[in-house]
Protein backbone atom coordinates (compact mmCIF):
# COMPACT_ATOMS: atom_id res chain seq x y z
CA UNK A 1 0.00 0.00 0.00
CA UNK A 2 1.09 3.58 -0.57
CA UNK A 3 0.75 5.88 2.41
CA UNK A 4 3.12 4.55 5.47
CA UNK A 5 2.71 5.42 9.29
CA UNK A 6 4.72 8.09 10.48
CA UNK A 7 6.50 5.65 13.07
CA UNK A 8 6.13 2.18 11.97
CA UNK A 9 7.22 -0.69 14.97
CA UNK A 10 6.94 -4.42 15.24
CA UNK A 11 6.85 -4.90 18.89
CA UNK A 12 4.96 -2.16 21.22
CA UNK A 13 7.45 -3.38 24.13
CA UNK A 14 11.02 -4.51 24.73
CA UNK A 15 11.62 -8.33 25.94
CA UNK A 16 13.84 -10.55 26.60
CA UNK A 17 12.94 -14.46 26.81
CA UNK A 18 15.94 -15.31 29.13
CA UNK A 19 13.74 -13.18 32.07
CA UNK A 20 10.41 -12.97 31.12
CA UNK A 21 8.08 -14.64 32.78
CA UNK A 22 6.48 -17.84 30.36
CA UNK A 23 3.75 -20.74 29.66
CA UNK A 24 3.62 -23.20 26.84
CA UNK A 25 0.24 -24.22 25.51
CA UNK A 26 -1.31 -26.41 22.21
CA UNK A 27 -3.50 -23.82 21.38
CA UNK A 28 -4.06 -20.14 22.73
CA UNK A 29 -7.11 -18.42 22.18
CA UNK A 30 -7.30 -14.43 22.95
CA UNK A 31 -10.62 -12.75 23.73
CA UNK A 32 -14.06 -14.32 25.46
CA UNK A 33 -16.56 -12.75 23.22
CA UNK A 34 -19.21 -15.60 21.58
CA UNK A 35 -16.04 -15.91 18.90
CA UNK A 36 -13.15 -16.81 21.43
CA UNK A 37 -15.08 -18.71 23.44
CA UNK A 38 -16.78 -20.99 20.86
CA UNK A 39 -13.08 -21.93 19.39
CA UNK A 40 -11.72 -22.10 22.94
CA UNK A 41 -14.37 -25.28 23.23
CA UNK A 42 -14.20 -26.52 20.05
CA UNK A 43 -10.18 -26.66 20.74
CA UNK A 44 -10.31 -28.34 24.03
CA UNK A 45 -11.75 -31.51 22.43
CA UNK A 46 -8.27 -31.91 20.49
CA UNK A 47 -5.36 -30.27 22.46
CA UNK A 48 -5.42 -27.91 25.42
CA UNK A 49 -6.19 -24.57 25.45
CA UNK A 50 -4.99 -21.69 27.11
CA UNK A 51 -7.94 -18.53 26.77
CA UNK A 52 -7.05 -14.63 28.18
CA UNK A 53 -8.81 -11.74 28.10
CA UNK A 54 -8.24 -8.44 29.03
CA UNK A 55 -10.75 -7.48 31.41
CA UNK A 56 -13.68 -9.39 33.07
CA UNK A 57 -14.97 -12.40 31.05
CA UNK A 58 -17.74 -10.74 30.81
CA UNK A 59 -16.27 -7.24 29.42
CA UNK A 60 -17.12 -8.03 25.27
CA UNK A 61 -19.41 -6.58 22.81
CA UNK A 62 -20.92 -9.98 22.93
CA UNK A 63 -21.86 -9.92 26.59
CA UNK A 64 -23.98 -6.31 24.95
CA UNK A 65 -25.62 -7.60 22.53
CA UNK A 66 -29.60 -7.27 22.36
CA UNK A 67 -31.64 -7.71 19.27
CA UNK A 68 -30.41 -11.46 18.72
CA UNK A 69 -29.02 -13.99 16.86
CA UNK A 70 -30.20 -14.79 13.17
CA UNK A 71 -31.04 -18.43 11.53
CA UNK A 72 -33.65 -20.23 9.47
CA UNK A 73 -35.33 -21.69 12.42
CA UNK A 74 -39.03 -22.21 11.25
CA UNK A 75 -41.63 -20.21 9.52
CA UNK A 76 -41.95 -19.69 5.92
CA UNK A 77 -37.93 -19.17 6.23
CA UNK A 78 -35.46 -20.69 3.58
CA UNK A 79 -31.41 -20.67 3.96
CA UNK A 80 -31.49 -19.31 0.20
CA UNK A 81 -33.96 -16.09 1.90
CA UNK A 82 -31.34 -15.79 4.23
CA UNK A 83 -28.15 -15.78 2.31
CA UNK A 84 -30.05 -13.40 -0.20
CA UNK A 85 -31.18 -11.16 2.19
CA UNK A 86 -26.69 -11.32 3.27
CA UNK A 87 -25.91 -10.45 -0.04
CA UNK A 88 -27.69 -7.76 -1.24
CA UNK A 89 -26.74 -5.89 2.59
CA UNK A 90 -23.21 -6.62 1.09
CA UNK A 91 -23.59 -4.64 -1.39
CA UNK A 92 -21.33 -7.19 -3.98
CA UNK A 93 -18.14 -7.55 -1.35
CA UNK A 94 -19.71 -10.57 -0.19
CA UNK A 95 -17.87 -14.20 -0.22
CA UNK A 96 -20.77 -16.28 -1.82
CA UNK A 97 -19.57 -19.54 -0.40
CA UNK A 98 -18.48 -17.58 3.02
CA UNK A 99 -22.36 -16.62 2.99
CA UNK A 100 -23.41 -19.85 2.27
CA UNK A 101 -21.16 -21.72 5.06
CA UNK A 102 -22.33 -19.66 7.61
CA UNK A 103 -26.14 -19.21 6.85
CA UNK A 104 -25.92 -23.27 6.70
CA UNK A 105 -24.42 -24.25 9.78
CA UNK A 106 -26.56 -21.63 12.10
CA UNK A 107 -29.26 -23.83 13.29
CA UNK A 108 -27.07 -26.88 13.96
CA UNK A 109 -24.99 -24.65 16.15
CA UNK A 110 -27.60 -22.68 17.77
CA UNK A 111 -29.36 -25.97 18.57
CA UNK A 112 -26.14 -27.13 20.21
CA UNK A 113 -25.83 -23.84 22.35
CA UNK A 114 -29.57 -24.59 23.85
CA UNK A 115 -27.94 -27.79 24.65
CA UNK A 116 -25.31 -26.51 26.57
CA UNK A 117 -27.95 -24.49 28.28
CA UNK A 118 -29.03 -21.44 26.46
CA UNK A 119 -32.33 -20.15 26.99
CA UNK A 120 -33.82 -18.50 24.19
CA UNK A 121 -37.13 -17.05 24.40
CA UNK A 122 -40.61 -19.33 23.22
CA UNK A 123 -43.08 -18.64 22.72
CA UNK A 124 -46.11 -21.75 22.36
CA UNK A 125 -43.02 -23.78 23.16
CA UNK A 126 -41.32 -22.70 20.11
CA UNK A 127 -38.01 -20.00 19.82
CA UNK A 128 -39.81 -16.76 19.23
CA UNK A 129 -38.22 -15.21 16.02
CA UNK A 130 -38.25 -11.75 15.13
CA UNK A 131 -38.56 -9.95 11.77
CA UNK A 132 -35.59 -6.82 11.56
CA UNK A 133 -34.31 -4.30 9.68
CA UNK A 134 -32.66 -5.87 6.14
CA UNK A 135 -34.19 -9.10 6.61
CA UNK A 136 -36.94 -10.65 4.29
CA UNK A 137 -38.62 -13.07 7.12
CA UNK A 138 -38.89 -13.26 11.09
CA UNK A 139 -35.44 -14.87 12.39
CA UNK A 140 -34.16 -13.36 14.75
CA UNK A 141 -33.53 -15.96 17.47
CA UNK A 142 -33.46 -13.96 20.92
CA UNK A 143 -32.75 -14.29 24.43
CA UNK A 144 -33.59 -13.05 28.43
CA UNK A 145 -35.60 -10.47 26.19
CA UNK A 146 -32.90 -8.13 25.14
CA UNK A 147 -29.98 -9.55 26.73
CA UNK A 148 -29.37 -12.27 24.23
CA UNK A 149 -25.56 -11.79 24.15
CA UNK A 150 -25.38 -12.28 27.61
CA UNK A 151 -27.51 -15.61 27.71
CA UNK A 152 -25.44 -16.94 24.83
CA UNK A 153 -22.14 -16.12 26.59
CA UNK A 154 -23.74 -17.56 29.78
CA UNK A 155 -24.16 -20.99 28.55
CA UNK A 156 -20.52 -20.84 26.49
CA UNK A 157 -18.68 -19.29 29.64
CA UNK A 158 -19.97 -22.05 32.02
CA UNK A 159 -18.68 -25.00 29.90
CA UNK A 160 -15.63 -23.53 29.37
CA UNK A 161 -15.28 -22.98 33.02
CA UNK A 162 -15.82 -26.52 33.48
CA UNK A 163 -13.83 -27.70 30.62
CA UNK A 164 -10.38 -29.20 32.03
CA UNK A 165 -8.26 -28.78 29.30
CA UNK A 166 -9.13 -25.01 28.86
CA UNK A 167 -6.78 -22.72 31.14
CA UNK A 168 -9.07 -19.20 31.22
CA UNK A 169 -6.87 -16.33 32.62
CA UNK A 170 -9.02 -13.63 32.94
CA UNK A 171 -7.16 -9.92 33.06
CA UNK A 172 -4.33 -11.20 30.71
CA UNK A 173 -3.85 -7.91 28.17
CA UNK A 174 -2.38 -9.11 24.95
CA UNK A 175 0.54 -6.60 23.74
CA UNK A 176 1.78 -8.18 20.76
CA UNK A 177 1.82 -11.38 18.91
CA UNK A 178 5.34 -12.82 18.91
CA UNK A 179 6.62 -14.03 15.25
CA UNK A 180 9.72 -16.04 14.41
CA UNK A 181 12.21 -15.81 11.83
CA UNK A 182 10.00 -17.03 9.11
CA UNK A 183 6.88 -14.86 9.82
CA UNK A 184 5.11 -17.67 11.65
CA UNK A 185 2.84 -17.00 15.26
CA UNK A 186 4.60 -18.38 18.08
CA UNK A 187 2.29 -16.86 20.95
CA UNK A 188 2.20 -13.83 22.62
CA UNK A 189 3.43 -11.51 24.87
CA UNK A 190 1.39 -9.56 27.78
CA UNK A 191 0.66 -8.24 31.08
CA UNK A 192 -1.02 -9.27 33.86
CA UNK A 193 -1.61 -7.84 37.38
CA UNK A 194 0.71 -9.08 40.21
CA UNK A 195 2.81 -11.25 37.56
CA UNK A 196 4.16 -8.38 34.95
CA UNK A 197 4.68 -9.09 31.77
CA UNK A 198 4.51 -12.65 30.33
CA UNK A 199 5.09 -14.89 27.18
CA UNK A 200 2.41 -17.79 26.15
CA UNK A 201 4.43 -20.20 23.32
CA UNK A 202 1.74 -21.60 21.49
CA UNK A 203 1.80 -23.86 18.78
CA UNK A 204 -0.93 -22.23 17.34
CA UNK A 205 -3.02 -18.65 18.25
CA UNK A 206 -6.16 -17.84 17.71
CA UNK A 207 -7.09 -13.89 17.75
CA UNK A 208 -10.62 -13.02 18.32
CA UNK A 209 -10.66 -10.06 20.51
CA UNK A 210 -13.65 -8.13 18.71
CA UNK A 211 -13.95 -4.86 17.54
CA UNK A 212 -12.72 -1.27 17.10
CA UNK A 213 -16.09 1.27 18.21
CA UNK A 214 -13.76 2.84 20.59
CA UNK A 215 -12.12 4.59 18.46
CA UNK A 216 -15.20 6.92 17.50
CA UNK A 217 -16.60 9.64 20.12
CA UNK A 218 -20.03 7.89 19.73
CA UNK A 219 -20.38 3.98 20.41
CA UNK A 220 -22.40 1.76 21.33
CA UNK A 221 -18.87 -0.20 22.21
CA UNK A 222 -17.36 -1.19 25.65
CA UNK A 223 -14.05 0.00 27.05
CA UNK A 224 -12.51 -2.95 25.66
CA UNK A 225 -13.02 -2.36 22.24
CA UNK A 226 -10.18 -0.70 21.41
CA UNK A 227 -8.77 -2.68 18.24
CA UNK A 228 -6.10 -4.36 19.53
CA UNK A 229 -6.30 -7.33 18.44
CA UNK A 230 -6.49 -5.57 14.59
CA UNK A 231 -3.33 -3.25 15.57
CA UNK A 232 -1.44 -6.63 16.79
CA UNK A 233 -2.05 -8.95 13.48
CA UNK A 234 -1.16 -5.79 11.41
CA UNK A 235 2.21 -5.29 13.48
CA UNK A 236 2.74 -9.11 12.94
CA UNK A 237 2.47 -8.75 9.26
CA UNK A 238 -1.04 -10.27 8.49
CA UNK A 239 -3.21 -8.74 5.61
CA UNK A 240 -5.93 -6.54 7.03
CA UNK A 241 -9.07 -6.02 4.64
CA UNK A 242 -11.85 -3.57 4.16
CA UNK A 243 -10.78 -1.17 7.10
CA UNK A 244 -12.74 1.65 5.84
CA UNK A 245 -16.43 -0.38 6.21
CA UNK A 246 -17.38 0.73 9.93
CA UNK A 247 -21.15 -0.31 10.82
CA UNK A 248 -23.35 2.82 12.83
CA UNK A 249 -26.19 1.75 14.46
CA UNK A 250 -28.57 4.18 14.02
CA UNK A 251 -30.22 4.66 17.58
CA UNK A 252 -28.49 4.68 20.60
CA UNK A 253 -30.17 6.70 23.63
CA UNK A 254 -29.15 9.89 23.65
CA UNK A 255 -28.95 11.71 26.78
CA UNK A 256 -26.00 14.27 27.55
CA UNK A 257 -23.24 13.11 29.73
CA UNK A 258 -24.65 9.62 29.93
CA UNK A 259 -23.09 6.63 27.92
CA UNK A 260 -24.11 5.88 24.80
CA UNK A 261 -26.49 2.81 25.18
CA UNK A 262 -27.92 0.73 22.12
CA UNK A 263 -31.67 1.18 21.53
CA UNK A 264 -32.49 -2.39 19.53
CA UNK A 265 -34.01 -2.31 15.96
CA UNK A 266 -36.12 -5.09 16.75
CA UNK A 267 -37.91 -2.39 18.36
CA UNK A 268 -38.40 -0.98 14.99
CA UNK A 269 -38.91 -4.62 13.43
CA UNK A 270 -42.01 -4.63 15.77
CA UNK A 271 -43.34 -1.12 14.68
CA UNK A 272 -41.39 1.49 16.84
CA UNK A 273 -40.91 5.24 14.48
CA UNK A 274 -37.91 7.54 13.60
CA UNK A 275 -39.74 10.98 14.66
CA UNK A 276 -37.48 14.30 14.08
CA UNK A 277 -37.35 16.73 16.74
CA UNK A 278 -40.84 18.61 15.31
CA UNK A 279 -42.44 15.53 15.88
CA UNK A 280 -42.78 14.45 12.18
CA UNK A 281 -42.31 10.78 10.84
CA UNK A 282 -39.33 11.08 7.89
CA UNK A 283 -37.71 7.65 7.19
CA UNK A 284 -40.64 7.10 4.46
CA UNK A 285 -39.03 10.47 2.44
CA UNK A 286 -35.77 8.62 2.64
CA UNK A 287 -36.40 5.07 1.84
CA UNK A 288 -39.27 2.62 1.04
CA UNK A 289 -38.92 0.22 3.67
CA UNK A 290 -38.87 3.38 6.01
CA UNK A 291 -37.77 2.61 9.66
CA UNK A 292 -37.16 -1.48 8.41
CA UNK A 293 -34.43 -0.40 5.55
CA UNK A 294 -31.08 -0.92 6.12
CA UNK A 295 -29.13 0.20 9.04
CA UNK A 296 -26.36 2.53 7.22
CA UNK A 297 -29.59 3.94 5.19
CA UNK A 298 -30.81 4.68 8.67
CA UNK A 299 -27.98 5.82 10.14
CA UNK A 300 -27.85 8.46 7.35
CA UNK A 301 -30.88 9.59 7.36
CA UNK A 302 -31.23 10.74 10.74
CA UNK A 303 -28.13 12.67 10.30
CA UNK A 304 -29.61 14.23 7.37
CA UNK A 305 -32.85 15.02 9.56
CA UNK A 306 -30.68 15.97 12.52
CA UNK A 307 -28.63 18.84 10.14
CA UNK A 308 -31.93 19.83 8.02
CA UNK A 309 -33.42 20.47 12.09
CA UNK A 310 -30.56 21.42 13.00
CA UNK A 311 -30.81 19.25 15.90
CA UNK A 312 -28.68 16.90 18.22
CA UNK A 313 -30.65 14.04 17.38
CA UNK A 314 -33.99 12.65 16.94
CA UNK A 315 -36.51 10.61 18.37
CA UNK A 316 -37.97 6.69 18.83
CA UNK A 317 -41.80 6.72 18.94
CA UNK A 318 -43.33 3.76 21.00
CA UNK A 319 -46.32 5.94 22.70
CA UNK A 320 -48.65 3.01 20.57
CA UNK A 321 -46.86 0.18 22.30
CA UNK A 322 -48.78 -2.04 24.74
CA UNK A 323 -46.49 -1.67 27.83
CA UNK A 324 -46.69 -4.30 29.54
CA UNK A 325 -45.56 -6.49 26.50
CA UNK A 326 -42.87 -3.62 26.11
CA UNK A 327 -41.43 -4.47 29.45
CA UNK A 328 -41.65 -8.11 29.19
CA UNK A 329 -39.79 -8.17 25.62
CA UNK A 330 -37.30 -5.22 26.59
CA UNK A 331 -36.44 -5.08 30.11
CA UNK A 332 -33.28 -3.87 29.36
CA UNK A 333 -34.07 -0.94 27.41
CA UNK A 334 -37.54 -0.67 29.64
CA UNK A 335 -35.23 -0.41 32.50
CA UNK A 336 -32.90 2.20 30.80
CA UNK A 337 -35.49 4.34 29.90
CA UNK A 338 -37.10 4.16 33.18
CA UNK A 339 -34.02 5.63 34.63
CA UNK A 340 -34.11 8.13 33.03
CA UNK A 341 -37.53 9.24 33.82
CA UNK A 342 -38.57 8.11 29.86
CA UNK A 343 -41.99 7.27 30.13
CA UNK A 344 -42.50 5.37 26.97
CA UNK A 345 -46.45 5.46 26.69
CA UNK A 346 -46.17 9.18 26.53
CA UNK A 347 -42.67 10.63 25.88
CA UNK A 348 -40.62 9.94 22.69
CA UNK A 349 -36.81 8.49 23.32
CA UNK A 350 -33.65 11.00 22.41
CA UNK A 351 -31.66 8.68 19.95
CA UNK A 352 -28.99 9.26 17.43
CA UNK A 353 -26.64 6.85 15.62
CA UNK A 354 -23.34 5.84 16.52
CA UNK A 355 -19.90 3.61 15.68
CA UNK A 356 -21.32 0.06 16.30
CA UNK A 357 -19.40 -2.87 14.04
CA UNK A 358 -16.10 -3.38 12.86
CA UNK A 359 -16.88 -5.14 9.23
CA UNK A 360 -13.31 -4.90 8.12
CA UNK A 361 -10.57 -6.61 9.79
CA UNK A 362 -7.95 -9.54 9.98
CA UNK A 363 -8.40 -11.43 6.14
CA UNK A 364 -9.40 -15.27 6.74
CA UNK A 365 -9.96 -17.81 3.99
CA UNK A 366 -12.97 -20.57 4.86
CA UNK A 367 -10.88 -22.66 7.64
CA UNK A 368 -10.11 -19.05 9.52
CA UNK A 369 -6.46 -18.93 8.80
CA UNK A 370 -5.32 -15.53 8.41
CA UNK A 371 -2.01 -15.02 5.94
CA UNK A 372 0.29 -15.55 9.08
CA UNK A 373 1.09 -19.47 9.79
CA UNK A 374 -0.38 -20.69 12.79
CA UNK A 375 -2.47 -17.49 13.70
CA UNK A 376 -6.35 -17.44 12.64
CA UNK A 377 -8.95 -15.31 13.38
CA UNK A 378 -12.95 -15.30 14.56
CA UNK A 379 -15.21 -12.68 14.98
CA UNK A 380 -15.48 -9.23 14.98
CA UNK A 381 -12.08 -9.08 14.42
CA UNK A 382 -11.68 -11.00 11.04
CA UNK A 383 -12.76 -10.08 8.04
CA UNK A 384 -14.09 -13.34 6.70
CA UNK A 385 -15.87 -12.19 3.75
CA UNK A 386 -19.43 -13.02 5.55
CA UNK A 387 -20.59 -9.10 5.65
CA UNK A 388 -19.60 -7.60 2.54
CA UNK A 389 -19.97 -3.88 2.71
CA UNK A 390 -22.54 -3.93 4.93
CA UNK A 391 -23.85 -6.37 8.00
CA UNK A 392 -27.42 -7.82 8.20
CA UNK A 393 -28.28 -7.16 11.68
CA UNK A 394 -28.03 -10.13 14.25
CA UNK A 395 -25.64 -11.84 11.60
CA UNK A 396 -22.21 -11.18 13.54
CA UNK A 397 -23.02 -13.40 16.45
CA UNK A 398 -23.78 -16.30 14.20
CA UNK A 399 -20.48 -15.46 12.27
CA UNK A 400 -18.98 -15.47 16.05
CA UNK A 401 -20.56 -19.14 16.72
CA UNK A 402 -19.77 -20.17 13.15
CA UNK A 403 -16.59 -19.02 12.62
CA UNK A 404 -15.47 -19.64 16.27
CA UNK A 405 -16.05 -23.29 16.02
CA UNK A 406 -14.61 -23.77 12.31
CA UNK A 407 -11.18 -21.48 13.85
CA UNK A 408 -10.94 -23.74 17.07
CA UNK A 409 -11.23 -26.94 14.55
CA UNK A 410 -8.22 -25.94 12.49
CA UNK A 411 -6.41 -24.29 15.27
CA UNK A 412 -6.53 -27.70 16.83
CA UNK A 413 -6.39 -30.22 14.37
CA UNK A 414 -3.25 -29.19 13.00
CA UNK A 415 -1.40 -29.22 16.60
CA UNK A 416 2.43 -30.48 15.99
CA UNK A 417 2.10 -31.24 19.59
CA UNK A 418 5.58 -30.39 21.16
CA UNK A 419 6.02 -27.32 19.22
CA UNK A 420 4.66 -25.13 21.93
CA UNK A 421 7.31 -26.32 23.91
CA UNK A 422 9.94 -25.07 21.73
CA UNK A 423 11.67 -22.25 24.14
CA UNK A 424 12.57 -19.74 21.60
CA UNK A 425 15.12 -17.46 22.14
CA UNK A 426 14.39 -13.65 21.75
CA UNK A 427 15.53 -10.31 22.81
CA UNK A 428 13.29 -7.50 21.52
CA UNK A 429 15.07 -4.07 21.92
CA UNK A 430 13.65 -0.73 21.57
CA UNK A 431 15.90 2.57 21.47
CA UNK A 432 14.52 5.59 23.92
CA UNK A 433 12.43 8.57 22.40
CA UNK A 434 14.31 12.06 21.93
CA UNK A 435 10.47 13.58 21.30
CA UNK A 436 8.21 15.27 24.16
CA UNK A 437 5.79 13.14 25.58
CA UNK A 438 1.75 13.66 24.87
CA UNK A 439 -0.55 12.76 27.66
CA UNK A 440 -2.27 9.69 26.48
CA UNK A 441 -5.80 10.48 27.69
CA UNK A 442 -5.67 13.46 25.96
CA UNK A 443 -4.78 11.91 22.29
CA UNK A 444 -7.58 9.23 22.82
CA UNK A 445 -10.40 11.71 23.35
CA UNK A 446 -9.09 14.04 20.38
CA UNK A 447 -8.56 10.47 18.26
CA UNK A 448 -12.04 9.82 18.71
CA UNK A 449 -13.45 13.13 18.02
CA UNK A 450 -11.23 13.50 14.50
CA UNK A 451 -12.68 9.99 13.91
CA UNK A 452 -16.12 10.91 14.77
CA UNK A 453 -15.91 14.00 12.70
CA UNK A 454 -13.81 13.12 9.66
CA UNK A 455 -14.04 8.75 9.21
CA UNK A 456 -17.77 8.83 10.18
CA UNK A 457 -20.98 7.97 8.80
CA UNK A 458 -20.39 10.11 5.49
CA UNK A 459 -16.91 11.27 3.96
CA UNK A 460 -15.03 13.41 1.93
CA UNK A 461 -11.25 13.18 0.44
CA UNK A 462 -10.45 16.63 2.23
CA UNK A 463 -11.64 15.86 5.67
CA UNK A 464 -10.22 12.28 5.49
CA UNK A 465 -6.62 13.15 4.36
CA UNK A 466 -6.84 15.85 7.17
CA UNK A 467 -7.53 12.56 9.75
CA UNK A 468 -4.72 11.03 8.71
CA UNK A 469 -2.31 13.54 8.65
CA UNK A 470 -3.79 14.78 12.36
CA UNK A 471 -3.48 10.54 13.53
CA UNK A 472 0.47 10.73 11.44
CA UNK A 473 1.43 13.62 13.64
CA UNK A 474 0.50 12.00 16.50
CA UNK A 475 2.08 9.14 15.68
CA UNK A 476 5.07 10.63 15.82
CA UNK A 477 4.92 11.55 19.51
CA UNK A 478 3.09 8.46 20.35
CA UNK A 479 4.59 5.46 18.55
CA UNK A 480 8.28 5.88 19.80
CA UNK A 481 7.21 5.54 23.19
CA UNK A 482 7.88 2.37 25.36
CA UNK A 483 4.59 2.32 27.69
CA UNK A 484 3.97 -0.28 30.57
CA UNK A 485 0.27 -0.01 30.78
CA UNK A 486 -2.93 -0.52 29.08
CA UNK A 487 -3.44 3.05 28.44
CA UNK A 488 -0.84 3.58 26.66
CA UNK A 489 -1.00 0.37 24.61
CA UNK A 490 -4.42 1.15 23.74
CA UNK A 491 -3.60 4.28 22.44
CA UNK A 492 -0.92 3.11 20.43
CA UNK A 493 -3.06 0.74 18.85
CA UNK A 494 -6.41 3.25 18.18
CA UNK A 495 -3.96 5.35 16.43
CA UNK A 496 -2.76 2.25 14.26
CA UNK A 497 -5.67 1.10 13.61
CA UNK A 498 -7.51 4.66 12.83
CA UNK A 499 -4.72 5.63 10.58
CA UNK A 500 -5.49 2.16 8.66
CA UNK A 501 -8.77 3.22 8.60
CA UNK A 502 -8.81 6.74 7.20
CA UNK A 503 -6.39 5.41 4.83
CA UNK A 504 -8.66 2.80 3.45
CA UNK A 505 -11.50 5.40 3.13
CA UNK A 506 -9.63 7.64 1.25
CA UNK A 507 -8.75 4.94 -1.16
CA UNK A 508 -12.06 4.13 -1.89
CA UNK A 509 -13.38 6.80 -4.29
CA UNK A 510 -17.15 6.11 -4.25
CA UNK A 511 -20.09 4.80 -2.14
CA UNK A 512 -20.82 1.04 -1.41
CA UNK A 513 -22.41 -0.25 1.74
CA UNK A 514 -21.73 1.55 5.15
CA UNK A 515 -18.54 3.30 3.19
CA UNK A 516 -20.65 6.91 2.32
CA UNK A 517 -18.46 9.39 -0.23
CA UNK A 518 -20.60 12.58 -0.67
CA UNK A 519 -17.98 13.26 -2.99
CA UNK A 520 -18.38 10.03 -4.90
CA UNK A 521 -21.94 9.19 -3.86
CA UNK A 522 -22.47 6.56 -6.57
CA UNK A 523 -21.14 2.91 -6.18
CA UNK A 524 -18.39 2.41 -8.95
CA UNK A 525 -17.83 -1.25 -10.30
CA UNK A 526 -14.70 -0.67 -10.77
CA UNK A 527 -14.08 -0.59 -6.63
CA UNK A 528 -16.29 -3.88 -6.73
CA UNK A 529 -13.02 -5.39 -4.83
CA UNK A 530 -11.65 -5.16 -1.45
CA UNK A 531 -8.70 -2.86 -0.35
CA UNK A 532 -6.11 -5.13 1.83
CA UNK A 533 -3.68 -3.25 3.74
CA UNK A 534 -0.59 -5.24 4.95
CA UNK A 535 2.78 -3.33 7.05
CA UNK A 536 5.28 -3.02 4.61
CA UNK A 537 7.53 -6.16 5.94
C1 LIG B 1 -24.44 -2.90 22.28
C2 LIG B 1 -24.25 -3.96 21.21
C3 LIG B 1 -25.34 -4.68 20.76
C4 LIG B 1 -25.17 -5.66 19.78
N1 LIG B 1 -26.25 -6.41 19.39
C5 LIG B 1 -26.07 -7.43 18.51
C6 LIG B 1 -27.13 -8.30 18.18
O1 LIG B 1 -28.24 -8.18 18.68
N2 LIG B 1 -26.88 -9.31 17.29
C7 LIG B 1 -25.67 -9.50 16.71
O2 LIG B 1 -25.49 -10.43 15.91
N3 LIG B 1 -24.63 -8.68 17.03
C8 LIG B 1 -24.80 -7.68 17.92
N4 LIG B 1 -23.74 -6.87 18.25
C9 LIG B 1 -22.42 -7.17 17.67
C10 LIG B 1 -21.86 -8.40 18.36
O3 LIG B 1 -22.13 -8.32 19.73
C11 LIG B 1 -20.36 -8.53 18.17
O4 LIG B 1 -20.02 -8.35 16.85
C12 LIG B 1 -19.87 -9.89 18.61
O5 LIG B 1 -20.34 -10.16 19.90
C13 LIG B 1 -18.35 -9.93 18.59
O6 LIG B 1 -17.93 -11.09 19.24
P1 LIG B 1 -16.38 -11.39 19.35
O7 LIG B 1 -16.27 -12.68 20.09
O8 LIG B 1 -15.75 -11.30 18.04
O9 LIG B 1 -15.78 -10.17 20.21
P2 LIG B 1 -16.18 -9.62 21.63
O10 LIG B 1 -17.44 -10.20 22.13
O11 LIG B 1 -16.09 -8.15 21.60
O12 LIG B 1 -14.99 -10.16 22.56
C14 LIG B 1 -13.69 -9.66 22.42
C15 LIG B 1 -12.81 -10.23 23.51
O13 LIG B 1 -11.45 -9.93 23.24
C16 LIG B 1 -10.82 -9.48 24.42
N5 LIG B 1 -9.68 -8.62 24.09
C17 LIG B 1 -9.65 -7.49 23.33
N6 LIG B 1 -8.41 -6.99 23.29
C18 LIG B 1 -7.63 -7.80 24.04
C19 LIG B 1 -6.27 -7.79 24.41
N7 LIG B 1 -5.42 -6.83 24.01
N8 LIG B 1 -5.80 -8.78 25.22
C20 LIG B 1 -6.65 -9.75 25.67
N9 LIG B 1 -7.95 -9.81 25.35
C21 LIG B 1 -8.44 -8.84 24.55
C22 LIG B 1 -11.91 -8.76 25.17
O14 LIG B 1 -11.56 -8.67 26.53
C23 LIG B 1 -13.10 -9.70 24.91
O15 LIG B 1 -13.03 -10.76 25.82
C24 LIG B 1 -23.89 -5.90 19.23
C25 LIG B 1 -22.80 -5.17 19.69
C26 LIG B 1 -22.97 -4.21 20.68
C27 LIG B 1 -21.77 -3.45 21.16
Amino acid sequence: MSPKPAEDRRYLMPFDTTSTQQLFTDCLVIGSGIAGLRAALEASRYCDVTLVCKENAADSNTWNAQGGIASVLGGDDTFELHIADTLRTGCGLCDEDIVRLVVRNGPELILQLIEWGAEFDKIDGHIDITLEGGHSRARVAHALGDSTGRGIAEALLRKVRNSPTINFIEHFYAVDLITDDAGACIGVIGCRPNVGCEIIWAANTVLATGGAGRLYRETTNPRVATADGLAMAYRAGAVLRDMEFMQFHPTTLYIAGASRALITETLRGEGALLVDCNHKRFMPEYDPAGELAPRDVVSRSILDRMLKTNSTHVYLDIRHFDKGHFRCRFPLISELCESFDIDVSTDLIPVRPSAHYMIGGVRTDPSGRTSIPNLYACGEVASTGLHGANRLGSNSLLEGLVFGKIAGVTASRQVNHGLNQIRHRMKIEIPPSDRSRLDTGDIVNSLRAVMWRNVGITRKQQPLTEAREIVQFWQRYVMDKVFDDTVGWECQNMLTVSWLMACAAEQRCESRGVHYRVDFPETDPAFATHIDLQRPL
